[in-house]
């Protein structure tokens, strides 16, 4: 292990000799979470899942600072299945999320690689019925993944069960504190069971985030994917050839119409032009 001193005098260390496992066969995955991988169209895992789905499926606490685009979603989607009794039906992982829309891909994604386990992922967000959120939990499910509000107030109604918790994920943790959502993933955290597994993943790791993983994490593997290993292979790039400057926004606004877009960065040359596309 290396240390380095951060500003505020905390120690943060950068995990040695963490090796790449260049392919999904070689991560002990069994059969069935394996062939949900495969049936889902990946080929080798991303970078971030090269180096953090091992220590994860080991059980250690992991750190992983990786920004969306690098595969974390699917890595904690995997995470999730191979961890997970399939033959219980109590809640064993818990993912926390900033958004309704993440918190609900995350389910999508544990449901599309569980294909072949049978697993039961349900997403704990606002602005969908209380009462489903409830019936849902009472029926049984083995993964819960949602915004700390809901997820705690379900905790708090005694609807989601938390004695057999045996994994929390917190995605995009840096987002979550800067929604000022600190205090909701504290109270989740205190009524989890004390020997939790942690798996918290961050694009930035500021000082709210080191005094979390001193907190929740014993003795964590960290991993930064650094940006030249950031995009993956997989994603493609398009090229439209607009002939019409005047085209050029109506061209944007059907691309947005048609495809599923989460994020988007614009690039634009003048400032009328960041006005236009932002109204
Ligand atoms: P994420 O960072 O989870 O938002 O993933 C970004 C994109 O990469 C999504 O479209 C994933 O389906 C895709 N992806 C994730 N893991 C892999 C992989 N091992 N091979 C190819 N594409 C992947």
């Amino acid at each position: 292990m290396e240390g380095t001193l951060d500003e505020e005098n905390l120690v943060f260390e950068t995990t040695k000799g963490i090796k790449p496992i260049k392919s999904f066969d070689d991560m002990g995955m069994n059969d069935k979470v394996l062939r949900g991988v495969y049936d889902y169209g990946y080929k080798k895992p991303s970078e971030i899942q090269q180096r953090a789905l091992v220590p994860i499926l080991k059980g250690r606490d992991v750190i992983a600072q990786a920004q969306s685009g690098t595969g974390k979603t699917s890595m904690i989607a995997i995470s999730v299945c191979q961890i997970v009794n399939i033959s219980s039906r109590k809640v064993q992982v818990l993912v926390l999320s900033p958004s309704r829309e993440l918190a609900s891909q995350t389910e999508k994604t544990i449901q599309a690689i569980g294909a072949h386990t049978n697993i039961q992922a349900h997403a704990c967000i606002g602005g969908k019925s209380i009462g489903e959120d409830i019936k849902k939990l009472e029926r049984g499910v083995h993964a819960v993944s949602g915004t700390p509000g809901r997820v705690y107030d379900m905790i708090k109604r005694g609807s989601l069960q938390t004695k057999a918790v045996k994994l929390l994920v917190l995605d995009e943790s840096d987002e979550m504190l800067s929604k000022g959502l600190k205090d909701q993933i504290y109270d989740v955290y205190r009524a989890l069971p004390h020997d939790i597994q942690v798996c918290l993943i961050s694009a930035t790791l500021p000082q709210e985030i080191l005094e979390m993983t001193e907190k929740f994490m014993t003795d964590p593997v960290r991993i930064l994917v650094k940006p030249d290993e950031l995009t993956l292979e997989g994603i493609k790039q398009y090229y439209v050839d607009v002939d019409k400057e005047e085209w050029k926004f109506d061209t944007l606004c059907d691309l947005y119409g048609r495809l599923t877009i989460n994020q988007a960065i614009i690039f634009c040359n003048t400032r009328q032009k960041v006005k236009d596309s932002c109204s």
